[in-house]
Parts: C-alpha cells; structure tokens; sequence
C-alpha cells in the first residue's frame, strides 16, 4: 500500500528514469510529490464559439474535424498536419507543425476540445499546434485550469501531472491536518486535503486562491514554529542576570546624548539581561545611527556586574575601528579593552590570551579569531556580533556555543523592512534604532550618465586638492558572465584613473586579493595614504573613513538599492561636505526610477521598502545568508500580513504547548522537525 513516504518510482507512469528527474527536483517521495507545487498555471477553462474568438486570444473551443487530416512534408525537417474543424458558429484551420503523429491520433467526423491561441485575418481562422483531447476526455489538458511545473531533463508537464495526479489519487486523503483546528477557524484557512486538491487542480479560481492562502499561512506557521521553538529551548536555557542597571552614570561620561532610540534599545536590551533568561538581540539601524555605542552601554553594565565582554567584527579593519572607538567610550571607567585578530605576530596573541585567562581584560575585540582558536573566558557575560549576516549562521553558532551561555547582542546596519526582520529574526528580539544622532548632515547624491565623466573626474580633482578622499565602487564581475554591456573591474577603473590622475595615489581592493592584502589597503587608504579608493563593495560594511568625502558607484544600476545606500553610508562621517555620484548608462525607466529614489531620500527604511517593492525578495536578499530556508509559496516581502498572522498564532500555541507534545500537534511537530532537518544548515 502506498503512504506519503512511498518512493515516487512506485507509482504508476514513473520509472527508474523519471524517478531519477524527479529527484533532481528535490522529490523523492509522494509527500513531496504532493509538496511540488505548481510554478503557474495556464488558464485553459475558457470555452467560446470558433466565431467569437477574437484574434490573439487563447480560448478552448469544442469542434468537430470536418475533413481527414493531411501530412504534407515541406522539406526536411518541416512537417505540417492539417484540417479543418467545426462548431456552430464557424470553422477554424489547424496546423501541427512536425507533430506527424497527429494525423493517426485525429479522425475525421469526431469532436475534440483544443486549446490555443486563435489567430484571425479577414474572415479566415487558424490555430496552430493547440493542446487537444477528444471531447469526452474533456477536463484532462484542456477545459481546466492546467497547473505548469518546474521542468528539468527526462520529465514533461503531462507526465508530472498525470504522477501528481495518482499521488493525490493515492494518500491525498490521508494528508496529517497540521493545523489546530482554533487556528484553521480564526483564519479562515482551507483543509489540508482541499488545499493540495486545489494547488494542483483548481476547481476555479476561488479555489486556487483558498487553496494558496492556506498553504502560505501553513508554510510560515510552520516556520514561526521552528524559530519559536528555537527561541524557546534558549530561553529556558537561562542566562547569567545582570540587575537592572540604570545606564545613566554610563551616559553621564559621553561628551553628547544618546538618543531617544539609543536610550531605548539599551533599556530593552538591559530588561533582556536581567530577566534570568539569556538575551538574544538584534540591534538593527541605519548606517551612522550610533550603534556601537548601544554596545558599550551593555558592556559597561556587564563590567559593573563583574563579567567580561566580546565583540566579534568581519573584517580586521572593522575590529580596528571598534577598538579604537570603544576603548574612548569605555575609558572614563577603566574597563580594559584588548584586540585578537589574525594578523597579529604570535608573541601579541599569546600575552592577549595570557591576560584575558588573568583575568587582566574585561571586553576583547577581534575578528573571527576571537572564538577559533584556543581562547579563554573565564567570566563571559556578553557576546556582541557586528553586521553578522557576514558571519554565516553556523559561525554565529559556534561562536555562542563556545563560550558557554552569555548574553547575546547582534548589530546590523542591513535595512531590512520591519516585517521581514520579524521572521528573519525570528529567534531574537529586535530593537530598532530609528533616529540618528543630531547634525548629521545629508549626502547629496546624483545619478549622472557617461556624459558627465569629464566632469566627474574634474569634482574628483578639486576634493583631492582641499585634502579629501575619493571611494569608488565597481560591481564584481563575474568571468563566465555574458553581459550586454561591458562592465569595468576595480582594476581595470583603477588603472584608468590612475591615467588620467598620474599624480594622485590610487589604491585598489578587489575580490581576488587575499584577506590580509585588502585590510592592508584599506588600513593605509583610512591611514590617508591614497586619495583615491577603487574597490569591489568590500568597503560595504562600517569602515570609518571620515576624510573621504566622495562616494562614486560605477554601473549603479547593477546593485540593489540598500546596497547603493549602504555604500553611501561610507562617506559623510566626518565634518565635510559629501557627496554620492552613481554613475549608470542604463537608460530604462526601471533604472532610472530606482536611483532616483537614492537621490531623494536617505531613510535606509525606506529605500528598503521600496527595494523590496521593486525586485521581490528573492533579490533583494541575493546570494546574502540570512538564515532562512528558502520558503516554496510564500513570499516573505509580499505576504507580510500572512507572516504577522502565522507568528501571532504561532506564539500563542507555543505558549500553550512549548515542545508541541499534545496530541493534536504530532504532525505539527513531525513538520517543524522536518524542516530542521531540510535546514539542517540554517537552524543551527
Ligand atoms: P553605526 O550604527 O553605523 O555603527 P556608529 O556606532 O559607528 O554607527 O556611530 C556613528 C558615529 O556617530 C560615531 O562617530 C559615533 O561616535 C557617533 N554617535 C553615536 N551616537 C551619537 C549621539 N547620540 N550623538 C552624537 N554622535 C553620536
Ligand atoms: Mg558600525
């Protein structure tokens, strides 16, 4: 007897090959037969009379062949099958090109539905190659709405849907309603068996619809689950308490005020650390909105408490700068800070370690040296992790699991939509910083074509000349990438600019350089032993440059709208004037829109709505590690409300049933611990 765990190459149709296509598609068994869910569908339910088809309009008509079908060969390799069909109102003339098996499968005197696109001249009607079943198989390939599969060698459409076909004919009914009935009612969702009925096969639309909103909301309940569970076995791990401290002796020693999201984010963060269980949470704001400084607040109140801190940055240049930064903030109290990164000599690394297992360091700053190699903690409090998507998840993982059960702060300057932080981070409680500090003076950016190079390259000149520093941006390119436009690579750009500048210190970082050779530019570039920077978007993330004053992105329209905002983030630290200038000879609307958008607004929420908006959140992500597993259905910028819904219930089942033991939540369970362990490598 066939269950949902049946191999698919037992089913009927389905042999050793295609069962081999199948599993190229990710589907082995029925149950993830049934789970491959259309790409689209063809809307073939339309049914019209020959003569009311108008010209251009995919329609089913039902007529009758009014004469024997011809074979003609036109050369070789050109075979046309012709007829003529009927119904009341008209007739139509219908080809088949190289389709000669048509002739023996259409008789003459039967009637056929076919479905295709009707072409009209004058009075003459013609289709050609239409989709076609006798009339009394109606309801197969035509007369329906025919769902359209992800397709890959060894496989066609009607063999997959004949295959998804008997899988649903075989355990469509015994589908586990994963769902608690309280839910299904509130949302008014569909049941499990209607819902994949309908994926597949739509009665109609409604029920299309019925049947996505269902699967949705299932895809991210199921997801709200895992990552609730997560959060909740950490929770109940426990964390060491920090009494709530008052941060305002710490605010006291700054030579400014924090701001009103500052104050906020260190009160949420501070209630996290002395509540008894551990603290995980994301500090998210723009680029210059004053996060590090909510990490000193925190490490200051660890150190009050008698605990050390660590802070883990993704580049050597970035440790550099926190560094330096911190230990400014942190020295009015006498808190010692050290640095562990991997160019230091191995004499420096072993007096860090030696110190910080004395006891002698209460906050070490590296970068991922910091937790790979045999480094000590003997009283860890507080771990903080700067731009971590850089990190990769399993890194993040191995880096808390090491050093036992500290609290846990994560920074990001990444502008995610607000929705979509609430599931991406789904395991850690988020503050948003939303204001930036006072007298932060705006970017002026322009988007400019080739024309303006001559120019450009004159702006350049004069900054340099008033003593201040040029960043520029190239995209990578990739070797095997067919481009309709040639693309520079930074070190192309960098030696023309270097042409047209011979007297100018142009440095260059790119993607081939080994780590410790890019820090090792950027070093002498912030140290301001080059004037001008050209670069891949390595400089992407929080290097502090405040000389630079110039930020020119090459072929802006090849990166997404956060990314260009990010990099403008770069410049416009210090006390002068900046600009942005993203160059692009892309003149289509869409590119044009879009860095016009970065010319009017500087809000990094914003622009990351509006990002979203534009490219759909499978771009908007790209190739960035967030964490997730990849959602089926679901489109994690798009359903927002959905998600609000599928987390909200999600909470509240969990409050209810943390390790989902109940009954009622087996095959709940069964599907949460099933995407674990599909995402082995997201979860960690
Ligand atoms: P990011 O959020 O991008 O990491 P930083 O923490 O690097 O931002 O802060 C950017 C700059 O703003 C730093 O020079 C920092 O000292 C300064 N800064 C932070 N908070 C304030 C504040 N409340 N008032 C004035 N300047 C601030
Ligand atoms: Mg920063």
């Amino acid at each position: 007897m066939a269950d949902l765990n049946t191999d698919v190459r037992y089913i009927k149709g389905i042999g050793e090959k295609k069962a081999l296509a199948l599993n190229k598609l990710g589907v082995f068994t029925l149950y993830d037969l049934i789970s491959f869910f259309p790409r689209k569908y063809e809307d073939r339910s339309r049914f019209v009379p020959i003569a009311l088809a108008a010209d251009g309009e995919s329609v089913c008509i039902r007529a009758l062949v009014a004469d024997t079908p011809r074979l003609t060969r036109v050369r070789r390799g050109l075979d046309l099958v012709r007829f003529r069909a009927v119904d009341d109102s008209g007739m139509v003339d219908i080809t088949y090109f190289n389709q000669s098996y048509v002739k023996d499968n259409i008789q003459r005197g039967e009637s056929y539905v076919f479905y295709g696109k009707m072409e009209v001249k004058g009075s003459k009607r013609a289709m050609t190659n239409p989709v076609y079943e006798k009339e009394d198989a109606e309801g197969g390939v035509t007369g329906r709405i025919v769902p359209v599969y992800r397709m890959t060698a060894g496989l066609n459409q009607k063999t997959l849907m004949q295959a998804v076909r008997r899988g649903l004919d075989l355990c469509g009914g015994e589908l586990p309603e994963i769902l608690p009935e309280p839910v299904r009612r509130r949302c008014q969702l569909a049941s499990a068996h209607y819902a994949y009925e309908n994926i597949h096969f739509p009665r109609d639309f409604e029920g299309l619809e019925l049947a996505r909103n269902r699967l949705i909301f299932e895809e991210l309940f199921v997801l709200a689950c895992a990552l609730g569970k997560i959060r909740g076995e950490r929770v109940r791990e426990g964390g060491i308490p920090i009494p709530g401290r008052d941060p305002e002796e710490f605010w006291q020693s700054l030579p400014f005020s924090p701001t009103g999201a500052q104050r906020r984010a260190v009160r949420q963060a501070l209630e996290d650390m002395s509540s008894g269980a551990v603290m995980n949470r994301l500090v998210q704001g723009d680029v210059g909105s004053g996060k590090t400084l909510v990490a000193a607040a925190l490490i200051w109140a660890v150190w009050k408490q008698g605990l050390g801190s660590a802070m883990m940055a993704p580049t050597e240049i970035l440790a550099e700068q926190h560094f330096e930064t911190l230990s400014g903030f942190l020295a009015p109290f006498g808190i010692r800070v050290g640095k562990l990164t991997g160019s230091m000599g191995a004499k420096a690394k072993r007096e860090v370690k030696a110190a910080l297992k004395n006891g002698e360091l209460d906050l070490l700053i590296g970068t991922h040296a910091l937790f790979s190699e045999d480094v000590d903690y003997p009283r860890l409090g507080l771990v903080v992790t700067d731009e971590q998507h850089r990190f990769g998840v399993r890194q993040r993982s191995a880096l808390i699991g090491k050093a036992g059960k500290p609290h846990v702060l994560v920074m990001s300057a990444t502008p995610i939509p607000r929705t979509l932080a609430l599931i991406i981070y789904g395991d850690l409680d988020v503050s948003i910083i939303d204001e930036m500090p006072p007298g932060r003076q705006k970017v002026d950016t322009f988007a400019v074509d080739e024309s303006y190079r001559t120019r450009l390259n004159g702006f350049i000149r004069k900054l340099v000349t008033e003593g201040r520093q040029v960043f520029v941006v190239c995209p990578m390119v990739e070797e095997n990438e067919d481009l309709p436009v040639a693309l520079k690579s930074a070190e192309e750009h960098a030696k023309e600019l270097a042409a047209v500048f011979p007297d100018l210190r142009v440095a260059c970082v790119h993607g081939k350089m080994k780590p410790k050779d890019k820090d090792a530019v950027m070093a002498a570039f912030v140290r301001g032993e080059a004037d001008i920077l050209v670069s891949t978007t390595v400089i992407e993330v929080g290097v502090d440059v405040p000389n630079a004053a110039l930020m020119i992105v090459e072929n802006a329209d090849r990166f997404g709208l956060s990314q260009l905002h990010q990099l403008r983030g770069r410049v416009g630290r210090g006390k002068h004037k900046s600009w942005c200038i993203l160059v692009s000879d892309n003149d289509s609307e869409e590119a044009k829109a879009r860095l016009s958008i970065l010319c009017k607004t500087s809000d990094g929420f914003k622009i990351s709505e509006e990002d979203l908006r534009l490219r759909g959140p499978g771009d908007f992500f790209g190739s960035r590690q967030h964490g997730l597993p990849a959602t089926h259905l679901a489109d994690l910028g798009g359903n927002a409300q959905v998600l609000q819904q599928a987390q909200q219930e999600a909470t509240l089942l969990l409050r209810e049933d943390p390790d989902l033991n109940a009954p009622e939540n087996r095959a709940l369970r069964d599907r949460v611990e099933l995407l674990f362990r599909q995402n082995a490598d997201s979860f960690n």
